[in-house]
C-alpha cells in the first residue's frame, strides 16, 4: 500500500481463509491490522480515495468470504484491544477478544458477561450481531459505544440508540463502524459467576463441533422455533455438498470437514433452506454474513 505508512501490519494477498473461523475464502488484496482507530480511519479513507473497497472484520466467526477473494482491503480490528476497567463497568475497543473480557469481568467479580465465554468474536462483531446465547445477549450490555458513520464521522451513542432487536443492530447498515463501547456490568458474587460459565461451557462442549472450523449458527431461528430442530426433522444432520457438512452435533452449524469452499457452503445453505421451505412453508433466513 504506497502513500499511506502503517504502524500495526500490512499483508499483501492474504487468504481469506486464514482470516474467517470457517477457514474458507480466497486471497485480499491487501489485509491492513490498523494499530489504533485513528489509523482505522485513515485505512479507509485510503482505499475510499483509491477506489480499493474495505470491510471490516474481527475474528472473522460470523462472515462467509468469497471463494475469489476480495479486490480491496480486509481492514482487521484485533489490535484495538485497549480495555479501561471500572468498578462497574469497562470501556474497550472493538478488538477485544468477547470471550477474554467475559474472563476478566469473572476474575473482577463482575457479572453481566457470562453469557459471552463461549462467543469467539470481538466486541465489535459482537456488537454488530448483538451477539448472543442463554437468552442474554450485548444489546443488555452495551451502555455506550463509539461509532464512525460516513456521513457524520465519529460519535458518541448510546446503546439504545444502536437499534439492537435480535441478533441486529443499526451497525449492520452503511458502512458504520464501532471503534470502541462501554459495557455496564454489575458486582457479583465470584463462585457463582465461575459456575454460571462453567455450566455454559459444558453446554456448548455438548450441543455444538468445536472442534471443527465453522462460523456457529448459519440461520436466524424463526419466530417461537429453532432452526437447529426443522433442519434436523428434514434430514439434513451429517449431509454433505464438497466439504461442507451439516453438523451432526448440531443441525444448525456447517462444518469444514477440509476443504470446503464457500461455493459448497453456499450450495449447502440453499439446499438446506430450500428443502426446509418446502417441507415445512417456513423460510430460513441466514445469521452469518456473506462478504
Ligand atoms: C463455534 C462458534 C460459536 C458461536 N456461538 C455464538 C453464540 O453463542 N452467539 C452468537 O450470537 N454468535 C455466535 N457465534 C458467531 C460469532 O462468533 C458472533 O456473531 C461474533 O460476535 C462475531 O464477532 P467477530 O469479531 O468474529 O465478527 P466478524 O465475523 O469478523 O464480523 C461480523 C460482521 O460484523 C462486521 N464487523 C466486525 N467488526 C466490526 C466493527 N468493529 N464495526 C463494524 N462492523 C464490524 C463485519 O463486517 C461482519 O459483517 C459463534 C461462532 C462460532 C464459530
Amino acid at each position: 500500500m504506497e502513500g499511506i505508512t502503517i504502524r500495526g501490519r500490512v499483508e499483501k494477498g492474504m487468504p481469506l481463509s486464514k482470516l474467517t473461523t470457517w477457514r474458507v475464502g480466497g486471497p485480499a488484496a491487501f489485509a491492513v491490522w490498523p494499530a489504533d482507530e485513528e489509523e482505522l480511519l485513515s485505512v479507509l479513507r485510503y482505499g475510499r480515495e483509491r477506489g480499493l473497497p474495505a470491510v471490516v472484520l474481527g475474528r472473522g466467526s460470523n462472515v462467509l468470504a468469497p471463494d475469489e477473494g476480495w479486490e480491496g482491503i480486509a481492514v482487521i480490528t484485533t489490535m484495538l484491544r485497549r480495555a479501561e476497567w471500572g468498578a462497574d463497568a469497562v470501556r474497550a475497543g472493538a478488538g477485544c477478544s468477547l470471550a477474554a473480557l467475559a474472563r476478566e469481568a469473572a476474575r473482577r467479580s463482575l457479572s453481566g458477561l457470562e453469557f459471552a465465554g463461549g462467543i469467539p468474536g470481538t466486541l465489535g462483531g459482537a456488537a454488530v450481531m448483538n451477539a448472543g446465547a442463554y437468552g442474554r445477549d450485548m444489546s443488555e450490555v452495551i451502555a455506550q459505544a463509539r461509532i464512525w458513520t460516513p456521513e457524520g464521522g465519529s460519535r458518541e451513542v448510546s446503546g439504545a440508540e444502536l437499534g439492537f432487536s435480535y441478533r441486529r443492530s443499526t451497525l449492520q447498515c452503511g458502512g458504520r463502524l464501532l471503534t470502541e463501547a462501554t459495557l455496564s456490568l454489575t458486582p457479583g458474587e465470584p463462585a457463582a459467576i465461575r459456575r454460571v460459565m462453567a455450566d455454559h461451557r459444558e453446554w456448548r462442549r455438548k450441543t455444538q463441533p468445536l472442534g471443527l472450523p465453522s462460523a456457529g449458527s448459519v440461520f436466524r431461528n424463526p419466530a417461537g422455533d429453532h432452526a437447529g430442530r426443522l433442519i434436523d426433522e428434514a434430514g439434513w444432520k451429517g449431509r454433505r455438498i464438497g466439504g461442507a457438512e451439516v453438523s451432526v452435533r448440531n443441525a444448525n452449524f456447517i462444518v469444514n470437514r477440509g476443504g470446503a469452499t464457500a461455493g459448497d457452503i453456499r450450495a449447502l445453505i440453499t439446499a438446506v433452506r430450500e428443502d426446509v421451505e418446502r417441507r415445512f412453508r417456513v423460510r430460513l433466513e441466514t445469521e452469518i454474513k456473506f462478504l
